[in-house]
């Protein structure tokens, strides 16, 4: 282990963001009121209040250990030369180039998926269980889990071997090849994603015909929105919690209701919701979206290629001999803080756009109480915090938080 700028910069920045995810956390607990906000008075009931309360306390405690798990592990790993110590067992199968990339980072992957599986099983079967929200059992949770892997890795193994290759081969523009493929690849799956995955893990029903079908169908044609299937997943499987989202690509517009959220909203409510959502296609968030993830994968893909090929990278982790495949698990440790930083600017876009198809929704709709009392549910059933510390919601936060939004709804 050589201590050079490679090193100092990575243990800085990896423990500096844990600091900061620690003090985030615990204003985040400051932060929370002991009272029920007015605009909640007869959404909540002291008791419901109180369960709301504890879930959030009992999350963020679990979520800080979880963290500190992380971080201990990757010093541990990093100090006692285990980078150095997989490498020289994935050279020892002879295999070619790819084939030891693969082997290496696959391991790694799987490594840490093993050390992150008790708190994957305590989370679901501890403490979604004891506020009441987990559905899932062993049979369906242990199924999800093979699944993934599974899906990691043929569709990781696929997308690695080619950017591995890429960037062996391709010179000094082996950067803009990958993520050429990268994006294609990316473009692909967010359209093909839906009908190919989505089946794996959830059965899709179509809503029968009835008021909801029609009052959805009405409020798309009025919208000029070209929905043309509208699906029902069983998400009361896993989870009470609920949610809805759109699937589809070109004139073929699929959206796909969670049957939690149709238990639990009026029809006013959800067609409010899904004037939302197709807020979001009118006003291009989707496309921002995407081309915003067009970038960070380019950011990340000049960056790796930029500091692969620095010797000081593999001396800092002790690995004896420099690749392709160790540069890039090595860069993965640097660009965890790095990316941070991108997600704040895109959390902060994010929540922009939020607001926006909120307003899109209330004013097309003429529904801004369905809208809100939609929101102010589905934050009681989720138990989603109420309060957030605005740190918190700078660094994690994809949406504003529920009360904020409520207002800006009650000035329309
Ligand atoms: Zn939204």
């Amino acid at each position: 282990m050589k201590t050079n700028e490679f090193f100092w910069f990575i243990l800085v920045a990896n423990v500096g963001m844990y600091l900061l995810d620690t003090l985030a956390n615990r204003l985040n607990l400051r932060a929370l009121k002991p009272e029920i906000p007015t605009e909640f008075e007869g959404i909540y009931d002291r008791d419901e209040y109180r369960r709301f309360l504890n879930y959030t306390a009992a999350t963020a405690r679990f979520e800080r250990i979880g963290a500190t798990w992380d971080l201990v592990i990757l010093l541990v790993f990093w100090l006692v030369g285990g980078f150095d110590w997989v490498d020289r067992i994935a050279r020892s199968v002879h295999g070619g180039f790819i084939t030891t990339g693969l082997l290496y980072l696959g391991a790694l992957y799987f490594g840490k998926w093993l050390l992150n599986l008790p708190f994957e099983v305590y989370d679901t079967f501890r403490i979604e269980e004891r506020f009441g929200f987990n559905k899932t059992t062993p049979a369906i949770f242990a199924g999800d889990q093979v699944k993934s892997l599974l899906l990691s890795a043929l569709l990781g193994g696929a997308l690695l071997a080619l950017i591995l290759g890429i960037l062996q081969h391709g010179g000094s523009a082996a950067w803009l090849y990958a993520w050429a493929a990268a994006s294609v690849l990316l473009v692909a799956m967010v359209y093909a994603a839906p009908a190919l995955i989505l089946p794996l893990f959830n059965k899709m029903t179509p809503l029968e015909d009835g008021e909801l079908r029609q009052a959805i169908m009405a409020c798309a044609s009025r919208l000029g929105f070209p929905l043309t299937e509208i699906s029902v997943m069983d998400g009361s499987r896993r989870s009470t919690k609920a949610n809805a989202f759109f699937t589809g690509m070109g004139r073929t517009k699929r959206v796909v209701l969670f049957d939690t959220l149709i238990k639990n909203h009026t029809t006013d409510e959800l067609v409010a919701v899904l004037a939302h959502e197709i807020g979001h296609y009118k006003l291009r968030h989707i496309i921002k979206h995407i081309a915003g993830a067009i970038v960070n994968i380019g950011i990340f893909l000049f960056l790796a290629q930029w500091i692969i090929h620095r010797h000081g990278l593999y001396a800092a982790f002790g690995v004896a001999h420099p690749s392709i495949y160790v540069g890039l698990a090595l860069f993965l440790v640097i660009y965890g803080p790095l990316s941070r930083i991108l997600g704040i600017l895109r959390g902060a876009q994010s929540r922009k756009h939020e607001f926006a198809a909120d307003r899109f929704a209330a004013e097309n709709t003429g529904l801004p109480h369905a809208l809100g009392d939609a929101l102010k549910k589905l934050s009681r059933n989720n138990l989603g915090n109420l309060s957030p510390h605005p740190l918190h919601v700078i660094l994690y936060h994809s949406h504003p938080p529920v009360l904020a939004r409520v207002r800006e709804l009650e000035k329309i």
